[in-house]
């Protein structure tokens, strides 16, 4: 069924980045759609604390921002569908996103799809996805009260989800292929200072072992030839994303890491379709910037608008 409505704007993804780019879409007086295939939020719902998001006094859970960022691109009239986009075609001068319940029209395309959590790709992996394997720490965390788990990587997201598990578990390794963390120095201090977090410096982990459930990983060394097990009930894997780009895939130009290039209007190699948050080519992945990737991608779409006047 097509939805017989022509968006001005149609928001692909509503994490930060799609709500406001709804929320500026709505206040620049266009039709605004923001369509996303789960309950909406994307990585920052799941993030178990935000402190770095300016104007935010103290800690505040990812979820109650995101849920924020949702109420006030509603309360300015932009709409929110949950729906997932299954195509993306470029019509003579408007796009159609064919979803899996409807298809839905718009005369510019917000790309706000983010990223999905890069895999280990190692043997046990997927078998235990869900047995003991897990990208969510927020999401799980709590199923392993007492026990004693790994966080695999040296990023923010690794060091940050290591000290939130680190309020249930007994036990949290930090397993990270270098002898140096790339997390801000004011989370790594905090790791450093929690006693039920330890270090496992210059491993990569080469299996995760368990039949039915997880019992611990078999490591390698990156600076020698050794080998050692760790037994555990618990693998997070935190090494960095993979940007969600396939409804764009020859569409629009990407880069050799498959990020989405865009203009400084935010503005993709397929005219009136536009990039915003993690999905593009950026510096900086943070909620606040992709933040303001939403705002920018929904002003220029609404000005490219006003030049057509469409
Ligand atoms: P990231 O910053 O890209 O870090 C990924 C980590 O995983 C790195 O330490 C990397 O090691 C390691 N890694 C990558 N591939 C690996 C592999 N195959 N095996 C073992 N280790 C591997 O990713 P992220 O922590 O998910 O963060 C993503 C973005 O969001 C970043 O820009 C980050 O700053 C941002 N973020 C910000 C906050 C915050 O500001 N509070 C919170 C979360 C995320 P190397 O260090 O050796 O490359």
């Amino acid at each position: 069924m097509v939805d017989e409505a022509l968006y001005d704007i149609l928001v692909i993804g509503a994490g930060p980045a799609g709500y406001t780019a709804g929320l500026y879409g709505a206040r620049a007086g266009r039709r605004t759609l923001m369509l996303d295939s789960g309950i909406g939020g994307g990585q920052l719902a799941t993030t178990f604390r935000i402190e770095n998001y300016p104007g935010v006094a103290g800690e505040v859970s990812g979820f109650e921002l995101a849920e924020t960022m949702k109420k006030q691109a509603l309360h300015f009239g932009a709409e929110l569908v949950q729906d997932e986009a299954l195509e993306l075609t470029v019509e003579e001068d408007y796009f159609q996103v064919r979803a899996r319940n409807k298809t839905y029209l718009g005369k510019t395309v917000i790309l706000a799809t983010g990223a999905s959590p890069r895999k280990l790709d190692v043997e046990g992996e997927e078998r235990l996805a869900g047995k003991g394997v897990s990208y969510c720490a927020t999401c799980d965390g709590a199923f392993f009260r007492d026990k004693k788990v790994a966080v695999v990587g040296g990023g923010n997201s690794a060091v940050e989800e290591a000290l939130f598990l680190a309020k249930f578990a007994r036990e949290v390794y930090i397993i990270h292929r270098r002898d140096q963390l790339r997390a801000d120095k004011v989370v790594q201090e905090e790791a450093v200072n929690n006693p039920k977090i330890s270090f496992l410096f210059n491993y990569v982990v080469d299996e995760i072992v368990g039949e039915g459930k997880v019992t611990g990983v078999k490591l390698k060394s990156t600076v020698g030839k050794g080998e050692r097990f760790v037994d555990l009930d618990g693998v997070f894997i935190y090494i960095g994303n993979i940007p969600n780009t396939s409804l764009v895939r020859g569409l629009v130009e990407l880069d050799e890491r498959g990020f989405v290039i865009t203009d400084e209007e935010l503005c993709t190699s397929q005219k009136g379709l536009y990039a915003a948050g993690d999905v593009r080519q950026k510096f900086l992945r943070q909620v606040v910037t992709a933040c303001a990737d939403g705002a920018t991608a929904a002003t220029s779409a609404a000005l490219y608008l006003s030049k057509r006047g469409a």
